[in-house]
């Protein structure tokens, strides 16, 4: 890691609603942290290397706060079911495969690759229920330079034979033998405990992981109020609990001891949305999945003005992409068909609050992560948006709303930094 500056059209959240732009100016980089953004080069910082970028758009990493590595395999395919049957016929065999390490090896392989080219600099990922599968994942995902979260999955019932672990015990010793394996391991790469969802737990595995998760002071992912059909099993599976959260938290398992994101809380009744409140639970919110798998529409609108912790997740295999950037764009349309079509009180959201939720939203979780702001990690992404070309003027905020709609991570993403370091 050496200490350098960004010269370049730099774009930051001021807040998270308000996307404040500097142009032609420089984000200055010391010891991997931010330490500001200046229109001349501050005097103590003459002697640093400026890597010039004059002309393109620089801002924040992306962060993905929900996907399953398993599933890019096959991804873009088997839309044409609900969540429940989806994960039965597509989900589940495929993530059987990943009991062979020579398939893992491959699959891994080209998920890494396609994170390495990705605007992603930080990422909350699901593994399989495999523990050497979840661990080979993790030295791929420490390759790329970008900082993850990676589980391995607790799976005990309600999951096909080739996909279950035999009881809650194996599961729990499984999960603390992956923890002693991977924490302290490795520089960029966390393990997170990852019970899959309430419906894949028994009370015992559930109770286990949550103990594992206080006793090493590790935080956890999971999935929460997802689609109807699952939000009313749960509620067979789990009579004793008023709501879908509550069965996570009784074991300590929603945002408190430890950090906590879950997936969708597309159906979150009011008092799942006071318990988030309060314990800060992160929600990853997965557009392109909530429609891919017909769930239905988040209320973010809600989420944001009660003050939530709220990021954006690509949710890859629910969702067809990895790129932030669509997610983006999908956020920003369902929220219009929210509006229109399910409560016209909840206006839809603007281009400055789904940036804020893929930067400094969604980075919340990994600390002081996601804006050029003085103190944050250095996280960036650089766009030569000159190649997508367009004959009018425009400002540098037009020019980073049009990057985000017509895919500018995909066709024109030249460098990414991560905490100081130049990774791409
Ligand atoms: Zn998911």
């Amino acid at each position: 890691m050496s200490d350098f500056i960004i010269r370049g059209d730099i774009c930051t959240s001021a807040d998270k609603k308000t996307i404040q732009t500097y142009e032609d100016s420089y984000a200055v980089c010391a010891d991997g942290v931010c330490k500001g953004v200046f229109a001349k080069i501050p005097e103590r910082y003459r002697d640093l290397t400026v890597h010039d970028y004059r002309g393109k758009l620089v801002m924040p990493g992306m962060v993905d706060l929900h996907i399953h590595a398993p599933q890019y395999a096959y991804r873009g395919l088997g839309m044409d079911m609900e969540l429940l049957s989806w994960l039965d016929h597509y989900a589940f065999p495929e993530e059987a495969k990943y009991r062979d390490l020579s398939y893992a090896e491959k699959a891994y392989g080209i998920f890494a690759d396609a994170v390495r080219h990705s605007a992603t600099t930080r990422m909350v990922a699901f593994g399989t229920l495999h523990r050497e599968a979840t661990e080979l994942l993790m030295d791929k995902m420490e390759d790329t330079g970008i900082v993850s979260f990676v589980g391995k999955l607790n799976m005990d019932r309600n999951s096909p034979d080739d996909l279950r672990e035999s009881s809650a015990e194996e599961s729990v010793a499984e999960t603390e033998l992956f923890l002693k394996d991977a924490l302290g391991r490795y520089r960029n790469t966390y393990p997170i405990i990852t019970p899959r969802f309430v419906p894949s737990c028994t009370d015992a595995c559930m109770e286990g992981i949550g103990k594992l998760s206080e006793r090493y002071g590790v935080r956890v992912q999971s999935h929460l109020s997802e689609n109807p059909g699952e939000v009313a099993w749960v509620r067979e599976l789990c009579p004793d609990t008023a709501f879908y959260g509550e069965a996570y938290d009784r074991f300590g398992l929603f945002g408190k001891p430890q950090q906590t994101v879950m997936a969708h809380c597309v159906y979150s009744s009011d008092e799942e949305i006071a318990l988030m409140k309060e314990n800060g639970v992160f929600i990853a919110h997965c557009p392109a999945s909530n429609m891919n798998v017909a769930s239905g529409i988040a209320p973010i609108r809600r989420y944001l003005d009660l003050d939530l912790r709220v990021g954006l997740g690509s949710d890859v295999a629910g969702g067809q992409t990895e790129s932030l950037f669509t997610a983006m764009v999908e956020a920003l349309q369902v929220s219009k068909l929210y509006w229109r079509i399910v409560d016209n009180s909840c206006k839809p959201l603007s281009v400055d609050e789904v940036f804020y939720m893929a930067t400094k939203g969604g980075g919340e979780f990994f600390g002081k992560v996601g804006a050029f702001t003085e103190g944050y990690e250095f996280d960036a992404i650089v766009i030569d948006d000159s190649r997508l070309p367009h004959p009018q003027e425009l400002s540098t905020k037009e020019r980073l709303e049009r990057a985000i709609y017509l895919g500018g991570d995909i066709k024109a993403l030249v460098a990414k930094y991560c905490r100081g370091k130049r990774i791409l």
